[in-house]
């Protein structure tokens, strides 16, 4: 028994997968209560404070937001079978697997996908994109859908750009954006955009367990859905819109998630506020990717415009399993990375940075990657995680256009 691994794990695991993410315990605790009746006065309350407190951190102030009780997966298939009708054409983009995953969805349903190829390694591919636009004089594309932050190759792509260019070509298709690992994460703006269609999930930025799913909706995507033809019922815009008026739904939804979901709309929005959210994430991402460099690995996003600040994807050196590697780190550190997905599967491991994380979780993460890599035997120069605290510890802090406030430098006082 005495050479046997230890039955209890002492310490804290890591789950520094790209979702999903770390549930702070404030938001745990917001859960830890009795199911309440999903058709009574409290569940109201709480569901009409959750849908309108989405439309802020999905920064839009007209059309609908929908949410299901399923993984992301759901709010895929939603957003397809409420707007389009079989046969339809869309424009979809290979930035990775979960677009591969997305594009397999849409041709099950019957639309005529024109997937424009990638190699993984860059985002939506703007010039094609402008190009197929202007060819469809007849205006046959329905849509132009896209995966706003490429989990699977940490790759963000450029949305307003996307909308720029529909709008140059002044084409009447609707944009549908997945921002399932980039909302609350990362920069986005539904309105901003002329995004027809979000598709978000609660387990990746929003800090919840796996379970609830978005789909924020515009007034034009509404309209759209009126006349589309594909069968759909438990996805029903239709059937949710008018329940949701009053704070329910027309089946038992998630009654308790959403007590996590007010709280978390309240830490994103209310105290950390969304653009400090997205200032943590850009920092953890350039701290990240500066010890990937100083490691000497490469990183698998090749255009710095398009450097994700949720997650990081490493190339392994050739020969190395990034399967065999995730599996020491775990083992030895509790660590848990992710995992090379679909055609980088074996090549790539994945450092998540998103959610509730700060900068010695980061600095922790980082140091059982370097850990992993001597152990492993990798080809690697050593120093990533001093590269990554010489860049923490410089002293932007806070916020670039503001000093620390008075309230936590009284508090330093005060100690
Ligand atoms: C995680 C993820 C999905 C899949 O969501 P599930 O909740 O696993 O169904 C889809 N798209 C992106 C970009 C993701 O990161």
């Amino acid at each position: 028994m005495r050479d046997s691994p230890a039955a209890y794990r002492a310490g804290r695991h890591f789950l520094q997968i790209p979702g999903p993410t770390n549930v702070p315990d404030r938001i745990l605790r917001a859960m830890d209560r009795p199911t309440i009746d999903h058709r009574g006065p409290e569940f109201s309350r709480l569901a009409r404070e959750c849908l309108e407190g989405m439309k802020r951190i999905f920064k839009m102030s007209t059309g609908h937001v929908f949410i299901y009780p399923s993984s992301g997966t759901g709010a895929w298939e939603a957003a397809i079978v409420n707007t389009f009708s079989p046969g339809d054409r869309v424009l979809m983009f290979e930035t990775g697997q979960f677009a591969v995953l997305w594009r397999n969805l849409a041709e099950r349903f019957g639309l005529v996908v024109d997937f424009i190829g990638g190699d993984w390694r860059h985002g939506i591919d703007l010039v094609t994109l402008a190009t197929k636009l202007a060819q469809d004089t007849a205006h046959q594309i329905r849509a132009v859908m896209c995966v706003h932050n490429e989990t699977s190759t940490g790759v963000t792509s450029r949305i307003g750009e996307v909308r720029h260019a529909i709008d140059e070509a002044e084409h009447p298709a609707l944009l549908m954006v997945d921002t399932i690992s980039s909302l609350a994460s990362i920069d986005y703006r539904h309105d901003e955009w002329g995004v027809d269609v979000t598709v978000a999930g609660s387990q990746k930025g929003l800090m919840l367990p796996p379970g609830l799913s978005f789909n924020a909706v515009s007034e034009k995507a509404l309209a759209a859905s009126k006349i589309a033809a594909l069968p759909r019922s438990f996805w029903s815009w239709a059937e949710m819109l008018e329940p949701n008026q009053s704070g329910y739904f027309p089946y038992t939804p998630a009654t308790n998630l959403f007590y996590g979901l007010r709280e978390s709309i309240s830490i994103l929005a209310d105290e950390e506020g969304l653009d400090n959210v997205f200032r943590r994430h850009a920092r953890h991402g350039e701290a990240t990717r500066r010890a990937v460099r100083a490691w000497d690995l490469q990183l698998l996003c090749l255009d710095p415009r398009e450097y994700s600040n949720s997650l990081t994807a490493v190339l392994m050196p050739e020969g190395f399993d990034e399967a065999r590697f995730r599996q020491v780190v775990l083992e030895n550190f509790d660590l848990s990375l992710g995992a090379g997905l679909g055609k980088v599967k074996g090549k790539v491991f994945r450092i998540g940075h998103l959610g509730d994380f700060n900068d010695l979780m980061l600095c922790a993460t980082l140091c059982g990657v370097e850990m992993g890599l001597e152990q492993f035997d990798v080809p690697f120069r050593k120093g990533g995680v001093m590269a990554a605290l010489d860049y923490l510890s410089r002293g932007d802090r806070f916020p670039s256009n503001s000093q620390p406030t008075r309230s936590s430098s009284e508090a330093v006082a005060a100690t």
